[in-house]
């Protein structure tokens, strides 16, 4: 009996709403003006980094400091900004697009409530990350960022004050249960815990666990410094040993794939469909 390659990709993967969104919102754009700037990039996939850029998409990294040159609609992306970037950006009048996701938007509210009522704030999460630096620019006043479990066993937790706990949007999910369930455990019931994972990440990471427990090979698609993907990676490697991130289908792993291998493939949040379905057909056409 021949036997054929057998792949399932995971049921949750691929663009997530705010990252589609920021993209159809400079897709829009680009189709009005020759010129925007992103600030910073919006989605980390070379592949339509470059068909933006090739559209009139300009990345700037340093928004404050080339203020002076912006001669075009800003956009930004759905990692969200600081308070003091859309400042800026109103008092030099410069128009903007603000694709941040509305997730983000929402822990943006949060974090500026609470710390305006006299909470500390505590991020988990990678405090260089885009999204909490845009997260931290929000607060009045202290915060502490924990990226781990040891770190928040560290953190020394005033009983006497008050504090409110946010999430990066993609965080790990089982990490951050582990955070919640050593705080309740240690009976801190003055720090108001918000979960603020995102769904589509939630859903995103429980889906691809059971697909890579399952499978000999595992392929995350996305970008290798996009921190959803990342986090995918980790989680597959975890139930899989032959897991590999890759951007497209020219990084498959070939020499670990045969007929008989059954293949597994998610995708982070980041990732066209387009790219998964050409991963999916290069690797078919290996058979
Ligand atoms: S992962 Fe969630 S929070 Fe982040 S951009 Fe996508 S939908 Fe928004």
């Amino acid at each position: 009996m021949e036997v054929f390659m057998e792949i399932k990709k995971a049921e949750h993967m691929g663009f997530c709403f705010g990252v589609k969104n920021a993209v159809d919102c400079a897709t829009k754009a680009l189709d009005e003006e020759s010129k925007i700037y992103s600030y910073g990039e919006i989605i980390h996939n070379q592949d339509v980094v470059e068909l933006l850029a090739n559209k009139g998409l300009v990345v700037i990294e340093d928004l404050e400091n080339s203020i002076d040159k912006i001669d075009a609609k800003v956009l930004i992306r759905s990692h969200g900004v600081s308070k003091k970037i859309i400042d800026t950006l109103h008092e030099n009048n410069i128009e903007y697009i603000d694709a941040t996701c509305t997730k983000v938007k929402n822990i943006h509210r949060i974090v500026n409530k609470y710390s305006s009522d006299g909470y500390e704030i505590i991020i988990v999460g990678d405090s260089s990350h885009p999204e909490v630096i845009g997260i931290i620019g929000w607060i009045n006043g202290k915060y502490h960022t924990v990226n781990n479990f040891e770190e928040i066993k560290r953190l020394s937790i005033d009983r006497e004050k008050k504090y409110c706990l946010v999430c990066q949007t993609t965080f790990n999910n089982n990490i951050f249960k582990e955070i919640v369930e050593f705080l309740n455990e240690n009976d801190y019931t003055n720090i108001v815990v918000n979960n603020t994972i995102c769904d589509a990440t939630i859903k995103r990471q429980e889906s691809c666990i059971n697909i890579a427990a399952n499978s000999d090979v595992m392929l995350v698609v996305g970008g290798k410094n996009s921190s959803n993907t990342k986090k995918l990676y980790e989680l597959c490697k975890e139930k899989c040993e032959k897991t590999f991130l890759i951007e497209n289908y020219r990084e498959i792993p070939y020499k670990y794939i045969d007929k008989n291998t059954k293949i597994g493939i998610t995708a982070g949040a980041s990732t066209p469909d387009w790219v998964i379905e050409e991963v999916i057909q290069y690797v078919r056409e290996s058979e």
